[in-house]
């Protein structure tokens, strides 16, 4: 099946009937009808749509929450616009529930200076999901000097991270936090002690073994959540752990929080969803880094979604093109995509098992990440702006990679039967809704 169009509407006015609408910060949570007009939220209530002239939806099914952000996505322009444009990017994320999201700066070349802030938020310009760049921490990703973190905050970068490499040298992690302060945005620590992953491919334990897989061990990512709470900690700035993925960070970050640093985290549906069985038929597409840990780290990962101790889900949307992912899994890239799977991933196995309520995903998914980020809430009152997202819970549906709006195809859940689904967005003006 080829790649369909994406068509977002332009509507002056839209009236959605009969919705259930949800909003923890606004504490709503009733059915009613909801009034767009001119990219604002212009009435909530019975009939708010009475003589009303524009495009109705019956809602019916429906829940309207609070726009969804992913906070960690890669696109992969400039560089590899064969496997991600700024514009597919945006459009994988509208189709799976994001009205905005940020993205990593490790394209080619990478967002490391105001031009390249400039560019990305330039090409973004108009699309329906909106696309926030992070700048890296140092120039290249080099590891050694630090980006004008002042110049890429003013330029609209909204945090700074090295993701896909981790910043080696403490010191050089010390100074991004301390300079990252100054601008008020956090510093995202892809944390990875490079010495221990040394070459691994999956993660280390009895089954790395087994299937003769070079491991990465927990402690590789543990070590490194340490050093960097222990910096944030130090210097009095503020640290956010990328893709947790062992019980052990967790651990690390709830010790943190609870004495007082100023740490957040994040994990990834993959974490939550699958264990190091699935690299068991050595599918590339089970390849990540972080790698896919045990059931005790899932369990864990839940638990600190669930206690408030990991304060967002991201994807870690990672492109790459089939010549490249389907080939041996040692010589496969890391990484996999996941801004049209992880909404129904989060409901079908958050949600509809009880591990998470409603409310908390939409914690997860829109309000933690956007106060990470200093980005604007998202609210559903009468003069917000419009910022929504439309989920179906109860909708059936199967992974398909073939249907998806991204350009890349290296998903681990093809084919995966979930139960509920991200329906569309509305961001001003512009609305999305999956035929
Ligand atoms: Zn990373």
């Amino acid at each position: 099946m080829p790649r369909p169009d994406f068509k977002p509407v332009r509507a002056e006015a839209v009236c959605i009937t009969g919705a259930r609408l949800l909003d923890p910060a606004s504490k709503l949570d009733a059915a009613a009808d909801l009034l767009v007009a001119d990219g604002r939220i212009a009435k909530i209530g019975s009939a708010a749509g009475g003589g009303f002239e524009g495009l109705r939806i019956d809602g019916a099914g429906l829940i309207v929450v609070p726009g969804f952000v992913d906070m960690h996505a890669h696109l992969r322009e400039p560089g590899r616009e064969d496997e991600e444009t700024i514009r597919s990017g945006a459009e994988a994320a509208a189709a799976g529930g994001f009205t905005e999201i940020a993205c990593m700066p490790n394209t080619n070349p990478p967002v490391d200076d105001r031009p390249s802030v400039e560019f990305v938020r330039r090409r973004a310009a108009g699309l329906v999901t909106d696309v926030h760049p992070i700048a890296a921490i140092t120039k290249g990703q080099r590891g050694d000097e630090l980006v004008e973190m002042a110049d890429c905050a003013e330029a609209g970068a909204v945090a700074f991270s090295d993701d896909g490499r981790p910043v080696e040298k403490a010191s050089v992690m010390r100074r991004a936090v301390e300079y990252a302060g100054m601008t008020g945005r956090p510093v995202i620590s892809h944390s990875e002690d490079l010495s221990l992953s040394d070459g691994g491919v999956m993660h280390e334990g009895a089954r790395s073994t087994r299937l003769g897989l070079r491991g990465i061990p927990s402690i590789s990512e543990e070590i490194a959540v340490d050093r960097d709470i222990r910096i944030a900690e130090y210097v009095g700035g503020r640290i956010h752990i990328a893709h947790v993925s062992t019980a052990g960070s967790v651990r690390l970050i709830r010790e943190a929080k609870a004495r007082g640093v100023t740490v957040t985290a994040e994990t990834c549906p993959h974490y939550l969803t699958l264990t190091d069985e699935a690299v068991q038929g050595y599918d590339p597409n089970a390849k990540m880094n972080p790698p896919l840990r045990t059931a005790e780290d899932r369990a864990a990962l839940w638990e600190g979604l669930k206690d408030g101790t990991i304060d967002a889900v991201s994807t870690d949307h990672a492109p790459h093109s089939s010549e490249e992912k389907n080939v041996e899994f040692d010589a496969a890239p890391f990484g996999v995509i996941g801004l049209e799977t992880a909404v129904g991933l989060l409901l079908t196995h958050g949600v509809h098992k009880r591990k998470l309520t409603l409310r908390e995903l939409v914690l997860v998914l829109s309000v933690l990440p956007r106060r990470i980020l200093g980005l604007s809430e998202a609210r559903i009152r009468e003069g917000a702006g419009a910022n929504l997202t439309f989920l179906r819970p109860d909708a059936a549906w199967t992974v398909d990679r073939d249907g998806f709006f991204s350009k890349s195809k290296n998903t681990p859940f093809h084919g995966w039967a979930l139960k509920g689904a991200a329906a569309g967005v509305l961001r001003g003006d512009q609305f999305y809704l999956a035929p």
